[in-house]
């Protein structure tokens, strides 16, 4: 028996020194020393022997399956040392992996657009922090102290500045018009400047409402700025970032900082003002509200109203965006599905 171990283990030996991959190794492990392996089988005829020969068979027996043990971790540790690095034959001459492609989100690159269109008429632009105050937010801008748009239900107000007012009361910006007052004070009249960026409503989100969008903004201040300016400027925009004339119209609307105030429609750009879903079979869709300062955000500015006036203009960027393609269902803008939104590059 100390014979036939002697000549499996020397079997054994010989397959592991040539073996040249892992699982050869395991294949050779098995064969000698699985359960149903040569030198195992051998182990369990040592019960029929006889106690004296039990004793030196067993130990050489183990110490056989120790050596072979021993054997096999040093061939594996051989064999992953000297592993090529790739698995397969590398050939050089097949095609790569071409990376998929970025692209601009579509109100990304209207914002773009707008910001060319703007800086080509000598705007400049502004940006400030995303965390305001009361006093920027509603008070610089003649929001009523009870203004609905004050109570939490409206705005995120931060934590442990709730109790406190004006400066010291911290919020996420609601919308972007406190910026015109801060770009005031610190650079002074005459100014035109664009201030694009995000805003934060603490609305519940449906269809039409998110908790954070993008805005876009522009305010001229001059000396004697009329109206009939205002909507030559909005309309030299649109012209602008369309590529062609677009028709407006103007409608008085109702907004704290400014007076009077205005609503801006274009002509539907889907239809070309004949009615459609977009539109909902108007002709014209409301892109922007705006108009002059009231007298109360320009003393807050630190500006005479009887001196100065101006336009602000401030941009629905989702319209805009809805006209360009045409879509009606502007949540898909917002969706980040890639499948839709990559249909824009
Ligand atoms: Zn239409």
């Amino acid at each position: 028996m100390l014979q036939q171990i002697e000549n499996i283990s020397q079997q054994a030996m010989v397959a592991l020194r040539n073996a040249s991959s892992e699982e050869e190794l395991q294949k050779i492990s098995r064969q000698y020393m699985g359960k149903n392996g040569e030198l195992t089988t051998v182990l369990k005829g040592l019960g029929a022997l006889e106690p004296e020969a039990r004793k030196t068979t067993g130990q050489a027996a183990n110490k056989a399956k120790n050596m072979l043990q021993q054997l096999l971790e040093e061939r594996k540790i051989e064999i992953s040392n000297n592993a090529p690095v790739l698995d397969h034959p590398l050939d050089l001459t097949l095609p790569g992996l071409r990376p998929p492609d970025g692209g601009l989100h579509p109100i990304t690159q209207m914002s773009y657009d707008l910001n060319d269109a703007f800086l080509s008429l000598g705007f400049v632009l502004f940006s400030e922090s995303e965390i305001s105050s009361e006093l920027f937010a509603f008070d610089n801008l003649n929001f009523p102290p009870d203004h609905p748009a004050r109570e939490s239900m409206d705005t995120y107000w931060l934590d442990n500045t709730e109790d406190k007012q004006g400066a010291e009361r911290l919020c996420l910006r609601p919308h972007l018009t406190g910026a015109s007052v801060r770009y005031l004070r610190k650079y002074g009249a005459p100014a035109r400047f664009i201030y694009p960026g995000r805003v934060y409503r603490n609305e519940s989100t449906d269809a039409r409402h998110e908790r954070a969008f993008f805005q876009y903004e522009a305010l001229i201040v001059e000396k004697d700025f009329p109206f009939a300016s205002g909507r030559l400027l909005i309309n030299t925009i649109l012209e602008k970032v369309f590529g062609h004339k677009v028709n407006t119209r103007m409608r008085a609307g109702f907004f704290p900082f400014v007076e009077p105030g205005f609503e801006i429609d274009m002509e539907c750009q889907v239809c070309g003002g004949e009615g459609c879903r977009v539109c909902k079979n108007v002709g014209w869709i409301e892109v922007m509200p705006g108009g002059t300062p009231h007298p109360n955000v320009l003393r807050a500015a630190g500006l005479d109203p009887n001196a100065w006036s101006g336009f602000y203009i401030n941009i629905g960027l989702d319209r805009l965006v809805m006209m360009r393609y045409g879509v009606e269902d502007v949540r898909l803008f917002h969706s980040g599905d890639l499948r839709f939104l990559s249909q824009f590059r």
